[in-house]
Parts: C-alpha cells; sequence; structure tokens
C-alpha cells in the first residue's frame, strides 16, 4: 500500500528552519506501507532554511512580505501528480503548514494564532478525493488503514473465489 507523506514526518530536514518533524515510534508499527515522501516548498524550488510563510487571504508571504505564492501552488501541483502517478488514495501530512496542514494554519500575522483552513498542498489533494491525516491524527490514521486493509483483504478473496469459480466453470 502506497502513503503519500510529508518528508519532514519521515525525518527530511527540509522545514523552513532546516529541522525535521519525524514521527517517533510510527514507522515501526508499518512496515508494510511503502511512504512515499513528498516536500512541496522544497520541490517547488525553494532553498532550505528559509523564511517562514503564513497564507493570508489565499496567498502565500513570508515575513518579509515577499509573495510566495507561485511557489505554493506549484508544490501543490507537483504533490497532486505524485499521488496520481502512485495511485494514492491516502496521504499523512504535517499539521499547520502553508503547504502541508490541514483543519488548522496560521493567521499570516506570524503570532502563532492559528485559524481554521488548510495548506495549499492538503486542500487541493482533498479536493481530488485523497483522505488527508495529519501527525495529530495518528489514531485516525491507523484505524483507516485497518479498515482499508480488512475491505482489501475481503475483496482480494471475493475475486479469488469468482477466479476459481470460472476455472471450475471452464472445466466442467
Ligand atoms: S512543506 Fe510540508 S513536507 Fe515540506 S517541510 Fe513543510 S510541512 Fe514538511
Amino acid at each position: 500500500m502506497d502513503i503519500l507523506i510529508s518528508a519532514c514526518l519521515l525525518g527530511y530536514a527540509c522545514r523552513y528552519d532546516g529541522k525535521d518533524n519525524y514521527i517517533e515510534n510510527f514507522f515501526e508499527k508499518h512496515k508494510d506501507i511503502n511512504f512515499i515522501k513528498i516536500c512541496p516548498e522544497v520541490e517547488s524550488g525553494m532553498t532550505t532554511p528559509r523564511r517562514p510563510s503564513e497564507i493570508k487571504n489565499n496567498k502565500v508571504f513570508d515575513n518579509l512580505n515577499n509573495d510566495n505564492t507561485d511557489f505554493f501552488e506549484k508544490g501543490a501541483n507537483i504533490a497532486l501528480k505524485r499521488a496520481l502517478d502512485n495511485n494514492i488514495k491516502v496521504a499523512l501530512l504535517k499539521s499547520k503548514s502553508p503547504s502541508c496542514g490541514k483543519g488548522l494554519i496560521y493567521d499570516g500575522s506570524f503570532t502563532k494564532t492559528l485559524i481554521k483552513g488548510d495548506g495549499f498542498t492538503a486542500r487541493l489533494l482533498k479536493n481530488k478525493g485523497i483522505q488527508v491525516f495529519t501527525e495529530k491524527e495518528l489514531d485516525d490514521f491507523d484505524n483507516y488503514i485497518k479498515i482499508f486493509k480488512s475491505k482489501l483483504w475481503f475483496s482480494n478473496i471475493w475475486l479469488n473465489f469468482i477466479k476459481k469459480s470460472l476455472i471450475l466453470f471452464d472445466i466442467y
């Protein structure tokens, strides 16, 4: 099973401040998942480290008021392409980021104030029907994966049953 993941959650030091957001004690439980990484900001051409950016009025500015919206839109499209190319249905993204955040983001004042909203990448993935979780929702993610796998198991059993029935039908 392939899951798209924010590269910083995998331990890549691609955050604006050159650090990572590695999730401790998580990947050991999910050794059968193929995590496919994406860092929309770095892959759109931004450097690391870089100035922090926040969303305001559907545009993205850094803390010197430079407009970085084009980078964030480009990064979101790169993430979507990676998901579509790999037939990915689920993404695990970093909360609160102006790219990867889902549900809550900073309000553009650089005062650590959170408001409802999604980062550019999370929003685009959600709009295209991809199920998005953040590292703040790991229990929900685990439950979703469990259900997904059991559905897959049942559909494989069913497919095998049909195949065997068809073979028998051909024989008789
Ligand atoms: S853009 Fe996403 S993957 Fe890249 S550092 Fe920010 S939160 Fe992590």
